[in-house]
């Protein structure tokens, strides 16, 4: 089907370019646009960063489609919601947002304005609780539905209505009564998670069987994706090497944590390796932070060391490489990240410094961060998800990236663009259950309960035998476990450590001293003795982790 062919083409390319000041449609955005003017219901299955927003702004803000009115978007996050408006009020689009925790004026006049005779807004976000819970919200929705100014409604984020997703929300489970209470209204529901379970539950869900289904391969086959050791003294040698050896001359992206590692790496790629380096964070002025993108985009410079800052609306078609100089917050961002890469479909690569020690700052700035609890937990768990995909050396690293998203994916198929499946090292399968479990026993004793301050260094000092000074003076050559683990080599006792750590067996807290630093003490968070069956679940992971 000719997607530029429709009655609503015209509009739709118009607002493009005057609203929203863009050229050309990304995949699957038009057909989305055309299908939902055209009053019919429709899924969009597409990744992070692939433009879903679009999909259901430029039809709210036409007004040849079979259905007109007001665009009501059901999204869970208020942050996300809240920057949406906030970018929508900049390109003039009239839109009101009602929320949980709004001011009461805010909310009357937002709902004078869709109450009135006059123009209505275009678009109207709503949190889900306030969508149901809200009898002033269904009031509203109904008089528009009586009236006909109900356009569609939206529903972002809709892997949330299933209960077999692992973000599934309680305030989501009623949208069901959607078709039921405004059945002439089309639905458009929107996610990047793609699994077929949790697409087909939302479908029967939302009642919106007939849909017109959009389904995009999150697969980047163009892509090579690659983990390496961060040997914190050679890091950047090792870039160095890296570009000069693979991509002399051509562009790349390296993302450091922070701001100031941004500069030094930067400086350091200029200075020591004579590489043509330039930082981007976000505490650039706004000429500095268009200077370095246009010098970046133009070619003048190669490299750019940035913050994730860098890359919301960049499109560089011939980014060649995407360096990690350092954890990324989680899969999905290291996903749109390393998406950056290879636009034009020619090869690319993706490679990951990875040491554990990076998530101590991570961790660090989530416990000090103004996020909920619950948001806590989430931003924590992405975390260890991300350290679960360094560790694994052995599982395809394209089957595991786009499993995570919920997309089977045949290893057979990597044809070796990945490092784990290039590797053709015999993978030996060794279960260190019983050293886990001695690990576990020894730090326990160490720690006594919390009474004493030990660090995870001197635990797997002790663990390995170790005769350093500081195990004799506190005694603990003296431990019973002292030693247990003298056969293992320094790296597979850190690689257990950590992996205990990030199953959370482990923890570290943070104690400052008098200058102010932090010193990360060990912690025990699981009881002994395991039960048999927790074990078997506990350590398979060690055991494939561990296994060459
Ligand atoms: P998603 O919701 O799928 O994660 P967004 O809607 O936030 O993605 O879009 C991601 C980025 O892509 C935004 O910066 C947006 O401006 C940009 N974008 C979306 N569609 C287009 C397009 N057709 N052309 C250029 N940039 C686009």
């Amino acid at each position: 089907v000719d997607q530029t062919a429709t009655p609503y083409y015209p509009e739709i390319i118009r607002t493009l370019k005057s609203v929203f000041k863009l050229n050309d449609f990304r995949h699957h955005q038009l057909e989305a646009i055309n299908a939902t003017m055209d009053g019919k219901d429709v899924f969009v299955l597409m990744p992070t960063g692939g433009g879903k927003s679009l999909c259901y702004q430029v039809p709210a803000v036409c007004h040849t489609g079979k259905t007109n009115g007001v665009t009501v978007v059901v999204s869970p996050l208020i942050a996300l919601m809240i920057d949406q408006v906030n970018h929508l009020k900049a390109k003039k689009v009239d839109v009101v947002l009602f929320n949980s925790d709004q001011g009461l004026d805010s909310s009357r006049e937002a709902r004078a304005r869709l109450l009135s005779p006059g123009r209505k807004p275009r678009l109207l976000y709503v949190t889900p609780e306030r969508l149901h819970r809200s009898e002033d919200m269904r009031n509203i929705l109904r008089r528009l539905y009586d009236g006909k100014e109900l356009a569609r409604f939206v529903v972002d984020e809709a892997h949330c209505v299933s209960t077999w997703g692992r973000d599934f929300r309680e305030s989501y489970q009623d949208l069901d009564r959607l078709r039921v209470e405004y059945p002439k209204v089309p639905i458009m529901a929107l996610t990047a998670t793609a699994n077929e379970q949790v697409m087909k539950d939302v479908i029967d869900r939302l009642r919106i069987q007939n849909c017109v289904l959009l389904k995009q391969s999150f697969n980047r086959p163009n892509l090579h994706y690659d983990v390496r050791p961060k040997q914190h003294r050679n890091v950047l040698a090792d870039i160095a090497a890296f570009i000069k050896a693979n991509h002399s001359g051509e562009t790349g992206i390296i993302y450091c944590m922070s701001r100031n590692k941004c500069e030094e790496v930067a400086r350091d790629l200029r200075d020591k390796y004579q590489l043509r380096a330039k930082h981007y964070h976000a505490q650039l002025t706004v000429e500095d932070k268009s200077r370095a993108q246009s010098a970046w985009q133009q070619g003048h410079c190669e490299i750019i060391v940035a913050t994730i800052a860098f890359g919301m609306g960049i499109d560089k078609a011939n980014v060649r490489f995407v360096i990690h100089h350092s954890l990324p917050k989680s899969l999905d961002g290291y996903y749109q990240e390393t998406g950056r890469a290879g636009r034009d479909c020619e090869p690319a690569d993706c490679v990951l410094f990875y040491t554990y020690g990076d998530t101590a700052i991570l961790f660090k700035m989530i416990r000090e961060g103004d996020a909920t609890l619950e948001e806590k937990a989430r931003q924590e768990d992405a975390i260890r998800e991300v350290v679960r995909y360094c560790q694994n050396d052995v599982d395809c690293r394209r089957a595991q990236v786009l499993g995570y998203f919920g997309q089977a994916f045949n290893p057979r198929e990597c044809h070796k663009s990945c490092n784990n499946c290039l590797d053709e090292a015999e993978i030996v399968e060794e279960d260190l259950t019983s050293a886990a479990k001695d690990a576990i026993s020894l730090v326990q004793s160490l720690v006594k309960g919390g009474r004493e301050r030990v660090t995870k260094n001197h635990c797997s000092n002790v663990f390995r035998g170790s005769m350093l000074k500081d195990v004799k003076d506190k005694g603990h050559d003296q431990q019973a476990l002292f030693g247990a683990g003298a056969e293992m080599s320094r790296d597979r006792v850190d690689r257990l450590f950590d992996h205990l750590m990030n199953e959370q067996a482990f923890r570290e807290e943070a104690v400052s001293n008098k200058q102010g630093w932090n010193t990360m003490y060990m912690q025990v968070s699981i009881r002994m003795p395991l039960t048999k069956c927790s074990l078997l679940i506990f350590f398979s992971v060690v055991v494939s982790a561990c296994a060459r």
